[in-house]
């Protein structure tokens, strides 16, 4: 494919991108964002996710799965029943349940971001729209080509995973690849290495789950939503040491930079 198939996004192009509240808004004409990730194993990880999820550009947060005392004592916002959502992010921190939390996503037929332990379980096209966002260890274990081929030539990596799981592939790493079906291509650059660190992930796929609920195209809502996250991990470095909560806290103040 030619270069010319490989974009990168501006803060113009994210702005526009962006969902905003019509002046009659309600929170569910705004969307509701569903979330199962996280276990009692691994809590931190559903809040993490569910920390990127409320950062603010969707209406409403759900969570169903194993972490809901940890999740509500940080997010009181967030509805812990089962109902209607327009997206689903699933499998961050997901323990045991995960391959159950992999099919009731898909019931509802609306789009779903795919994340860690999940990854492990697609083995082809799913049934819903999908975000799949493995760094290259998870697309190693998925297709079975060596970690090291895939950090040597993530592009040409992230796209044959697009062809072949019919999806959009968010490859993380240093830039981030998000690869369309088509060959299609964005590039994020907007973070900083201080972003690798645990939990950094979680909230990536919160944000673009809200992202798709907001409205956004799985395409739209995995590179606008890479861009933001790496530049609310540099707007929180500001030059040094972050966490993963840091990250997700920042997030508002970077939308309102775009605004
Ligand atoms: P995960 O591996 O799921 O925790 O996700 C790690 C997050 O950190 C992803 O958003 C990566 O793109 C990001 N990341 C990892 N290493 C780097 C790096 N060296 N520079 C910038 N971002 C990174
Ligand atoms: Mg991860």
């Amino acid at each position: 494919l030619p270069a010319a198939a490989v974009e990168s996004l501006q803060p113009d192009d994210v702005a526009a991108l962006l969902p905003r509240p019509a002046e009659d808004a309600h929170k569910y004409t705004r969307g509701v964002v569903g979330v199962r990730a996280g276990s009692e194993q691994y809590p931190g990880a559903g809040v993490l996710c569910v920390a990127g999820a409320a950062s603010g550009l969707c209406g409403m947060v759900r969570y169903v799965a194993g972490a809901s005392a940890q999740v509500l004592a940080a997010h009181p916002d967030v509805v812990t029943e089962n109902g209607r959502v327009q997206a689903w992010t699933v499998g961050s921190g997901g323990g045991a349940d995960v391959a159950t939390m992999l099919v009731e996503a898909q019931e509802d037929g609306v789009p779903v971001v795919v994340d860690a332990d999940a990854l492990a379980l697609v083995d082809g096209p799913l049934t819903v729209p999908a975000v799949l966002t493995p760094h290259a260890g998870e697309l190693s274990r998925m297709t079975g080509e060596s970690r090291e081929a895939i950090e040597a030539a993530p592009l040409r990596h992230a796209r044959e995973a697009a062809r072949r799981y019919d999806a959009v592939v968010l490859l993380k790493g240093r830039h981030t690849v998000v690869a369309r079906p088509d060959g299609r291509v964005r590039i994020t650059t907007t973070g900083v290495p201080w972003l690798a660190t645990a939990g950094a992930g979680d909230v990536l796929a919160g944000l673009i789950g809200a992202l798709l609920a907001g409205g956004l195209s799985p395409f739209d809502a995995a590179s606008a939503g890479s861009w933001l996250h790496g530049a609310a991990a540099t707007y929180a470095s500001g030059g040094g040491p972050l966490t993963a909560p840091d990250v997700a806290r920042a997030i508002p103040a970077v939308v309102r930079g775009l605004l």
